[in-house]
């Protein structure tokens, strides 16, 4: 198989050829966007989306009948699917299961087709599912949390990262808040990523109690910022940059430049329109540069003990 940016290319280009079926549909009934709508938007960034995707393990969510009706989260296969790849694996509980991933273009188109709205990736790969080359600091703000607060938590997590010798990214998610995205290459154990992630989230709480929290239990999150570092686990996920989200206005989870952190006014800042118009006036990649990072965890647990 090729590697990297070589097979990105290939992949990229092979064309789409996917039936869509009633490309009329209403999904986004508030903003009445269509199916078609979906297909064209996918369509239109896939060369941005597809490096977060491809050969990733995926959860999905589908909307059948689209966003007002019943949605699903799907983490298995879905049957009928034939440009789609499927992965058997071990489950986090020891049985097999058999998990989905995008190895194209078609594969994304073809899943829009079966409905989906949302991409949730895993942080590995199926070539080494036990490997996380990702790590994503999930930050949810509470109820009663003003904007600028979910700004400022996001530059200081960066700040603290960085101090630790870590480069991070910065990622709208569509809806509430923010993720903050550390690429691991060589990939790491996710034994390994879970501790981490643990104890970073414990330390940014333990140095700013008013502001933060990394407990689960809802009701202490108010007026909080939670770090959800749960995301950092083995068959856990995080929804994919460019990946539209099944809510009101079509909102997008969108890659950011730090430097633009501070005229964001929201997570769901970009949408299904916005989106395509910011990425034709881009000259770079907002996140140029991710693939060449080299870093891992291995020297830097001992930091934070
Ligand atoms: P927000 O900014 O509104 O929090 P988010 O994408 O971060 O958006 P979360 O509720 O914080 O949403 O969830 C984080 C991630 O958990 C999701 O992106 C998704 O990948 C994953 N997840 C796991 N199980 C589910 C589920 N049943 N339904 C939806 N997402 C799930
Ligand atoms: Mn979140
Ligand atoms: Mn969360």
């Amino acid at each position: 198989r090729k590697a990297g940016a070589e097979r990105r290319k290939s992949v990229e280009s092979k064309p789409i050829d996917i039936k869509i079926t009633h490309p009329d549909r209403v999904v986004y009934p508030d903003d009445s966007y269509t199916k078609q709508d979906v297909v064209d938007y996918y369509t239109s960034i896939m060369k941005w989306f597809l490096p977060g995707v491809v050969d990733r393990p995926t959860s999905v969510i589908r909307c059948p009948e689209g966003t007002a009706k019943a949605c699903f989260f799907q983490k298995h296969l879905i049957p009928g699917l034939k440009q789609v790849g499927s992965v058997t694996m071990k489950e986090e509980s020891g049985a097999r299961a058999t998990y989905i991933y995008s190895r194209d273009a078609g594969s994304v188109i073809e899943l829009v087709q079966f409905g989906v709205l949302e991409f949730h990736p895993w942080g590995s790969t199926i070539e080494q599912p036990d490997l996380a080359n990702q790590l994503v600091f999930d930050l949810d703000p509470g109820d009663d949390v003003a904007w600028p607060r979910v700004v400022a938590a996001a530059r200081l997590m960066h700040k603290l990262l960085a101090q630790l010798g870590l480069a991070s990214f910065l990622r709208t998610t569509g809806g509430k808040g923010l993720h903050v995205v550390v690429p691991l290459n060589p990939g790491c154990a996710w034994a390994q990523v879970k501790d981490f992630a643990h104890a970073f989230a414990a330390t940014v709480v333990q140095a700013h109690p008013l502001e933060f929290i990394a407990t689960a239990t809802k009701a202490q999150r108010s007026g909080k910022i939670y770090i959800d570092y749960l995301r950092n686990s083995r068959g856990a996920t995080s929804v994919a940059s460019y990946s539209l989200r099944a809510r009101s206005g079509a909102p997008v989870a969108v890659p950011l430049r730090w430097s633009e952190l501070g005229k964001l006014k929201s997570g769901h800042d970009f949408d299904i329109r916005s989106t395509p118009r910011r990425l034709a006036r881009l000259r770079s990649d907002p996140w140029a540069g991710i693939d060449d990072v080299r870093q891992d965890l291995g020297a830097i647990i001992g930091k934070l003990r």
